[in-house]
Protein backbone atom coordinates (compact mmCIF):
# COMPACT_ATOMS: atom_id res chain seq x y z
CA UNK A 1 0.00 0.00 0.00
CA UNK A 2 1.47 3.63 -0.72
CA UNK A 3 -0.44 6.27 0.43
CA UNK A 4 0.53 10.19 1.05
CA UNK A 5 -1.38 11.79 4.12
CA UNK A 6 -2.07 15.46 2.92
CA UNK A 7 -3.52 17.92 5.98
CA UNK A 8 -2.03 21.23 7.45
CA UNK A 9 0.09 21.22 10.39
CA UNK A 10 -1.84 19.67 13.19
CA UNK A 11 -4.47 18.22 11.23
CA UNK A 12 -3.37 14.43 12.77
CA UNK A 13 -1.00 13.39 9.92
CA UNK A 14 1.69 12.50 11.64
CA UNK A 15 -0.58 10.57 14.40
CA UNK A 16 -2.78 8.48 11.77
CA UNK A 17 0.29 7.74 9.88
CA UNK A 18 1.78 6.44 13.01
CA UNK A 19 -1.86 4.04 13.19
CA UNK A 20 -1.52 3.02 9.54
CA UNK A 21 2.42 1.96 10.52
CA UNK A 22 0.66 -0.06 13.45
CA UNK A 23 -1.99 -1.53 11.37
CA UNK A 24 -0.42 -2.59 7.82
CA UNK A 25 3.16 -2.62 8.77
CA UNK A 26 4.31 -0.70 6.24
CA UNK A 27 6.71 2.72 7.11
CA UNK A 28 6.05 6.38 7.42
CA UNK A 29 8.29 8.38 5.64
CA UNK A 30 7.86 11.89 6.96
CA UNK A 31 10.48 14.06 5.58
CA UNK A 32 9.66 16.92 8.79
CA UNK A 33 11.31 13.53 10.78
CA UNK A 34 13.91 13.46 8.49
CA UNK A 35 14.93 17.48 8.48
CA UNK A 36 15.07 17.16 12.04
CA UNK A 37 17.28 14.56 12.48
CA UNK A 38 19.55 16.17 9.77
CA UNK A 39 19.16 19.25 11.94
CA UNK A 40 20.15 17.52 15.16
CA UNK A 41 23.30 15.59 13.25
CA UNK A 42 24.05 19.36 11.74
CA UNK A 43 24.87 17.56 8.30
CA UNK A 44 25.36 19.79 5.31
CA UNK A 45 21.46 18.99 4.43
CA UNK A 46 20.37 20.46 8.17
CA UNK A 47 22.58 23.21 8.17
CA UNK A 48 20.67 24.48 4.99
CA UNK A 49 17.36 23.57 6.24
CA UNK A 50 17.67 24.75 9.71
CA UNK A 51 16.08 28.54 9.71
CA UNK A 52 14.04 27.67 7.28
CA UNK A 53 12.20 24.95 9.32
CA UNK A 54 12.66 27.23 12.36
CA UNK A 55 10.86 30.41 10.29
CA UNK A 56 8.30 27.95 9.16
CA UNK A 57 9.07 28.35 5.38
CA UNK A 58 9.29 25.44 2.97
CA UNK A 59 13.14 23.82 2.25
CA UNK A 60 13.76 24.14 -0.83
CA UNK A 61 12.36 21.38 -3.25
CA UNK A 62 15.72 19.48 -4.59
CA UNK A 63 16.77 18.95 -0.64
CA UNK A 64 13.41 16.64 0.12
CA UNK A 65 12.98 15.61 -3.18
CA UNK A 66 16.80 13.85 -3.00
CA UNK A 67 15.43 13.01 1.00
CA UNK A 68 12.32 11.21 -0.66
CA UNK A 69 14.52 9.19 -3.64
CA UNK A 70 17.07 7.98 -1.80
CA UNK A 71 14.77 6.50 1.29
CA UNK A 72 12.21 5.15 -1.73
CA UNK A 73 15.62 2.96 -2.63
CA UNK A 74 15.75 0.93 0.97
CA UNK A 75 14.58 -2.12 0.69
CA UNK A 76 11.72 -1.50 3.76
CA UNK A 77 9.93 0.81 1.82
CA UNK A 78 8.95 -2.18 -1.13
CA UNK A 79 6.35 -3.14 1.58
CA UNK A 80 4.19 -0.23 0.80
CA UNK A 81 4.68 3.55 2.46
CA UNK A 82 3.14 6.35 3.73
CA UNK A 83 4.30 9.86 2.79
CA UNK A 84 3.51 12.61 5.91
CA UNK A 85 4.31 16.14 5.09
CA UNK A 86 5.48 15.07 1.30
CA UNK A 87 4.79 16.19 -1.53
CA UNK A 88 3.96 20.06 -0.31
CA UNK A 89 4.39 21.63 -3.83
CA UNK A 90 3.24 20.76 -7.42
CA UNK A 91 6.88 20.56 -8.42
CA UNK A 92 7.23 18.26 -5.35
CA UNK A 93 4.45 15.94 -6.81
CA UNK A 94 5.74 15.97 -10.22
CA UNK A 95 8.92 14.83 -9.02
CA UNK A 96 7.19 12.29 -7.00
CA UNK A 97 5.72 11.15 -10.22
CA UNK A 98 8.44 10.76 -11.91
CA UNK A 99 10.48 8.83 -8.93
CA UNK A 100 7.38 6.59 -8.48
CA UNK A 101 7.19 5.81 -12.47
CA UNK A 102 11.11 5.41 -12.41
CA UNK A 103 10.64 2.99 -9.66
CA UNK A 104 7.51 0.86 -11.24
CA UNK A 105 5.99 1.65 -7.98
CA UNK A 106 2.18 3.01 -7.85
CA UNK A 107 0.41 5.05 -5.36
CA UNK A 108 -3.11 3.83 -4.10
CA UNK A 109 -5.05 6.99 -2.70
CA UNK A 110 -3.76 10.59 -1.46
CA UNK A 111 -5.77 10.98 1.60
CA UNK A 112 -6.82 14.82 2.61
CA UNK A 113 -7.12 15.76 6.46
CA UNK A 114 -9.79 18.37 6.54
CA UNK A 115 -10.16 20.43 9.23
CA UNK A 116 -11.05 23.71 10.41
CA UNK A 117 -8.13 26.58 11.12
CA UNK A 118 -9.68 28.09 14.06
CA UNK A 119 -8.36 24.24 15.83
CA UNK A 120 -5.31 24.07 14.65
CA UNK A 121 -3.89 26.81 16.86
CA UNK A 122 -4.93 24.62 19.97
CA UNK A 123 -4.12 21.38 18.31
CA UNK A 124 -0.51 22.26 18.03
CA UNK A 125 -0.60 24.48 21.48
CA UNK A 126 -1.57 20.85 22.86
CA UNK A 127 1.23 18.96 21.11
CA UNK A 128 3.45 20.99 22.97
CA UNK A 129 2.43 20.73 26.30
CA UNK A 130 2.20 16.76 26.08
CA UNK A 131 5.88 16.77 24.52
CA UNK A 132 6.29 18.92 27.23
CA UNK A 133 5.06 16.51 29.78
CA UNK A 134 7.05 13.40 28.33
CA UNK A 135 10.21 16.06 29.55
CA UNK A 136 10.78 15.83 25.90
CA UNK A 137 12.22 18.79 23.60
CA UNK A 138 9.51 20.89 22.30
CA UNK A 139 9.80 21.39 18.45
CA UNK A 140 10.90 25.20 17.96
CA UNK A 141 8.57 25.60 15.25
CA UNK A 142 5.50 24.60 17.31
CA UNK A 143 4.94 28.39 18.75
CA UNK A 144 1.74 30.22 17.31
CA UNK A 145 3.46 33.04 15.11
CA UNK A 146 5.41 30.10 13.31
CA UNK A 147 2.20 27.93 12.75
CA UNK A 148 0.69 31.36 11.03
CA UNK A 149 3.64 31.62 8.62
CA UNK A 150 3.33 27.34 8.39
CA UNK A 151 -0.13 27.60 7.56
CA UNK A 152 0.51 30.16 4.86
CA UNK A 153 2.84 27.92 3.38
CA UNK A 154 0.36 25.34 3.26
CA UNK A 155 -2.38 27.57 2.06
CA UNK A 156 0.10 29.05 -1.02
CA UNK A 157 1.95 25.89 -1.77
CA UNK A 158 0.19 23.22 -0.51
CA UNK A 159 -3.20 23.44 -1.23
CA UNK A 160 -2.84 23.32 -4.84
CA UNK A 161 -1.93 19.58 -4.17
CA UNK A 162 -5.55 19.01 -3.93
CA UNK A 163 -6.82 19.97 -7.15
CA UNK A 164 -3.65 18.21 -8.60
CA UNK A 165 -4.88 14.66 -7.06
CA UNK A 166 -8.18 15.32 -7.63
CA UNK A 167 -7.50 15.75 -11.15
CA UNK A 168 -5.36 12.34 -11.48
CA UNK A 169 -8.68 10.85 -9.28
CA UNK A 170 -6.16 9.74 -6.48
CA UNK A 171 -7.48 11.72 -3.90
CA UNK A 172 -10.00 10.90 -0.95
CA UNK A 173 -11.05 12.96 1.57
CA UNK A 174 -11.43 12.52 5.44
CA UNK A 175 -12.93 14.69 7.53
CA UNK A 176 -10.12 15.43 10.27
CA UNK A 177 -12.39 17.27 12.92
CA UNK A 178 -14.07 14.15 14.29
CA UNK A 179 -12.08 12.15 17.12
CA UNK A 180 -8.48 10.17 16.12
CA UNK A 181 -9.93 7.12 16.63
CA UNK A 182 -13.41 8.14 13.76
CA UNK A 183 -10.46 9.15 11.33
CA UNK A 184 -8.49 5.99 11.84
CA UNK A 185 -11.90 3.70 11.42
CA UNK A 186 -13.05 6.48 8.33
CA UNK A 187 -9.01 5.91 6.74
CA UNK A 188 -9.50 2.35 7.27
CA UNK A 189 -12.70 2.04 5.85
CA UNK A 190 -11.90 4.27 2.83
CA UNK A 191 -8.80 2.07 2.43
CA UNK A 192 -10.34 -1.76 1.72
CA UNK A 193 -13.80 0.11 -0.01
CA UNK A 194 -10.32 1.20 -2.66
CA UNK A 195 -9.04 -2.17 -2.26
CA UNK A 196 -5.61 -1.01 -1.21
CA UNK A 197 -5.48 -2.82 2.27
CA UNK A 198 -5.13 -6.31 0.06
CA UNK A 199 -1.82 -4.84 -0.85
CA UNK A 200 0.28 -5.43 2.19
CA UNK A 201 -0.43 -8.07 5.23
CA UNK A 202 -0.79 -6.59 8.50
CA UNK A 203 1.88 -5.55 10.65
CA UNK A 204 3.28 -8.35 13.50
CA UNK A 205 1.81 -6.50 16.00
CA UNK A 206 -1.54 -5.89 14.83
CA UNK A 207 -1.38 -9.86 14.68
CA UNK A 208 -0.34 -10.31 18.24
CA UNK A 209 -3.50 -8.01 19.18
CA UNK A 210 -7.07 -8.45 18.53
CA UNK A 211 -8.17 -7.55 15.24
CA UNK A 212 -9.75 -4.37 15.25
CA UNK A 213 -12.91 -4.60 13.93
CA UNK A 214 -13.04 -2.96 9.83
CA UNK A 215 -16.95 -2.35 9.78
CA UNK A 216 -18.27 -0.80 13.28
CA UNK A 217 -21.54 -3.02 14.40
CA UNK A 218 -24.74 -2.51 12.96
CA UNK A 219 -26.27 0.31 15.77
CA UNK A 220 -22.73 1.93 16.09
CA UNK A 221 -22.90 2.01 12.16
CA UNK A 222 -26.56 3.53 11.87
CA UNK A 223 -24.85 6.55 14.18
CA UNK A 224 -21.79 6.82 12.67
CA UNK A 225 -23.88 7.01 9.28
CA UNK A 226 -26.10 9.85 10.31
CA UNK A 227 -23.02 11.61 11.58
CA UNK A 228 -20.70 11.57 8.95
CA UNK A 229 -20.36 14.87 7.07
CA UNK A 230 -20.55 15.74 3.34
CA UNK A 231 -16.80 15.06 3.25
CA UNK A 232 -17.52 11.56 4.45
CA UNK A 233 -19.94 11.27 1.81
CA UNK A 234 -17.56 12.69 -1.15
CA UNK A 235 -14.79 10.10 0.47
CA UNK A 236 -17.46 7.30 -0.40
CA UNK A 237 -18.22 8.42 -3.93
CA UNK A 238 -14.28 9.07 -4.87
CA UNK A 239 -13.91 5.02 -3.50
CA UNK A 240 -16.58 4.01 -5.36
CA UNK A 241 -14.93 5.37 -8.26
CA UNK A 242 -12.02 3.32 -7.60
CA UNK A 243 -13.63 0.36 -7.07
CA UNK A 244 -15.24 0.83 -10.61
CA UNK A 245 -11.67 2.06 -12.01
CA UNK A 246 -9.91 -1.03 -10.91
CA UNK A 247 -12.31 -3.63 -12.21
CA UNK A 248 -11.84 -2.03 -15.72
CA UNK A 249 -8.19 -2.22 -15.48
P1 LIG B 1 6.43 18.81 9.45
O1 LIG B 1 7.05 17.96 10.51
O2 LIG B 1 5.87 18.01 8.31
O3 LIG B 1 5.42 19.78 10.02
O4 LIG B 1 7.61 19.69 8.81
C1 LIG B 1 8.34 20.59 9.59
C2 LIG B 1 9.05 21.56 8.68
O5 LIG B 1 9.99 20.87 7.84
C3 LIG B 1 8.17 22.33 7.72
O6 LIG B 1 7.58 23.48 8.31
C4 LIG B 1 9.16 22.70 6.62
O7 LIG B 1 10.02 23.76 7.01
C5 LIG B 1 10.03 21.46 6.54
N1 LIG B 1 9.49 20.47 5.59
C6 LIG B 1 8.99 19.23 5.87
N2 LIG B 1 8.60 18.61 4.77
C7 LIG B 1 8.81 19.47 3.74
C8 LIG B 1 8.59 19.41 2.34
N3 LIG B 1 8.02 18.33 1.76
N4 LIG B 1 8.94 20.48 1.59
C9 LIG B 1 9.50 21.58 2.14
N5 LIG B 1 9.74 21.71 3.47
C10 LIG B 1 9.40 20.65 4.27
Amino acid sequence: MRLILLGPPGSGKGTQAQRLVQRYGIIQLSTGEMLRAAVAAQTPVGIRAQGIMASGGLVPDDIVIGLISDRLDQPDAAKGFILDGFPRTVPQAEALDELLKKKRMRLDAVIELRVNESALLQRVEARAAETRARGEEVRTDDTPEVLTKRLASYRAMTEPLIHYYSERRKLLTVDGMMTIEHVTREINRILSAIGAVGAAAPSKAALGKKAPSRAPKKAARKSVASSRTRVAARSRKAAKKFTKRRAKA
